[in-house]
């Protein structure tokens, strides 16, 4: 191994950079998760959590990585053999549906072309044939992270409601939370899923299930077979302030931090910084010449930029590059995309300077790839935030 001098650029598109006051605050001994210093710190991160997920109601926290919270989501709410309606936004909503059907449940795609976000009318076409309530749910990935696509929950919530179906909708927001703006209660998600690795600032290990009353009295009813991951314990430990397992004490008083640090940059700020570095990433992106993989404008993300590669040089031939000469990590491209896409994330801890030294290394790795493109990426971003930082100044 040799050292690299400098902080490395972790810019994929989560896990995310781990901010010092994060690090410091589970920089501690492990503690006795059933004694009260533990108690009074879980109340504190039970009750925070749910402002980042924007709910009044529980939200449980395990700890697994996302994949555990996507199962748990799952074995709670539904029966062997119940029909699930999902929408192929990439590589994590295949991902889901696989999952779903080792559960033993029947799963339908709505297939998309991994260039947009859901199409909330053609899921609300679907169910209004469903004249029979055979769906049991609808599962959508908010920010598709192998696409940089994000699905407008709100309008999927509204088609739901336009077809009269009683489904359970289930959202991932993994990529999302803490990045974009999101809305359990506002947009009447029964289990949203989420992460501790991206938004949240925290290193992989927690995931999260936010639960509408109609998800945990679905839960009463629900047969699929499951014990590590049922709520019903869960609840009632965590109105105690404690869990029925030995929780990730240290990864804990982390999430703690975080949601402190979110709460004095204010949600609305945090999603609004997300948002500029998206459209920053995007003008960079343009004035290379190359393409960005999501097509709608409307569904563009605040979270990560995928850009298609030009020319023969593949996408992680590229990477390669960067990684070697500039000490920075790219996200590849998943599956049907591998080597046709890279992603630049810029979620999580991060500014404005962190944007332009990414898009500064991409820009050189493009240079020293020999990859067709235009200069100018990087003053295009610094004009997007130049001029939103004035706009910023006027307002305040
Ligand atoms: N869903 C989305 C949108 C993701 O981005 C990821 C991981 O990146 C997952 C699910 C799976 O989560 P994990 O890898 O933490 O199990």
């Amino acid at each position: 191994m040799t050292y690299h001098a400098g902080r490395h650029f972790l810019q994929i598109p989560g896990p995310t950079n781990v901010p010092d006051r994060v690090l410091r605050a589970m920089d501690m001994p492990t503690m006795d998760h059933r004694g009260p210093e533990f108690q009074a710190m879980a109340k504190r991160v039970l009750t925070g959590i749910r402002t980042i997920f924007q709910t009044e109601n529980p939200v449980i926290i395990y700890p697994a990585s996302g994949t555990g919270a996507w199962e748990a989501a799952l074995v709670n709410t539904l029966s062997p053999g119940d029909l699930v309606l999902m929408y192929e936004t990439g590589h994590f909503a295949s991902l889901w549906k696989k999952l779903a059907e080792k559960l033993g449940l029947k799963t339908e795609f709505i297939a998309g072309d991994w260039r947009h976000g859901a199409d909330s009318a053609a899921i609300g076409e679907r169910l209004k044939k469903d004249a029979g309530h055979e769906i049991k749910a609808v599962c959508v990935v908010h920010n598709e992270t192998s696409t940089g696509c994000v699905s407008q929950i709100g309008e999927v919530r509204k088609a739901i409601d336009a077809a009269g179906h009683p489904a359970l909708l289930m959202v991932d927001t993994i990529s999302s939370l803490g990045s974009l703006d999101y809305r359990h209660d506002a947009w009447g998600v029964d289990v949203t899923v989420g992460g501790s690795q991206k938004g949240l600032m925290l290193p992989p290990g927690l995931s999260f299930n936010a639960i509408s009353n109609k998800a945990i009295e679905a839960s009463k009813t629900a047969s699929l077979a499951r014990s590590y991951w049922a709520w019903d314990e869960m609840l009632a430990m965590n109105d105690k302030g404690f869990f029925p397992f030995t929780p990730a004490t240290n990864l804990l008083y982390g999430l703690d931090a975080a949601i402190e640090m979110l709460h004095e940059e204010g949600l609305a700020n945090v999603f609004a910084r997300h948002q500029r570095h998206g459209a920053a990433t995007r003008a960079a992106v343009e004035a290379w010449g190359l393409e960005v993989l999501c097509a709608e404008p409307a569904h563009h993300s605040g979270s990560l930029t995928a850009v298609l590669m030009p020319g023969e040089t593949g996408a992680d031939a590229l990477r390669k590059t960067i990684l070697e000469r500039f000490d920075m990590s790219l996200g590849a491209g998943l599956s049907k995309l591998a080597d046709k896409i890279f992603r630049i994330g810029h979620l999580g801890d991060f500014n404005d300077l962190t944007l332009i030294g990414t898009l500064g290394g991409v820009e050189m790795g493009l240079e020293a790839s020999g990859v067709p493109h235009q200069k100018g990426g990087v003053d295009a971003a610094m004009a997007v935030l130049v001029s939103a930082t004035a706009k910023e100044a006027r307002q305040a």
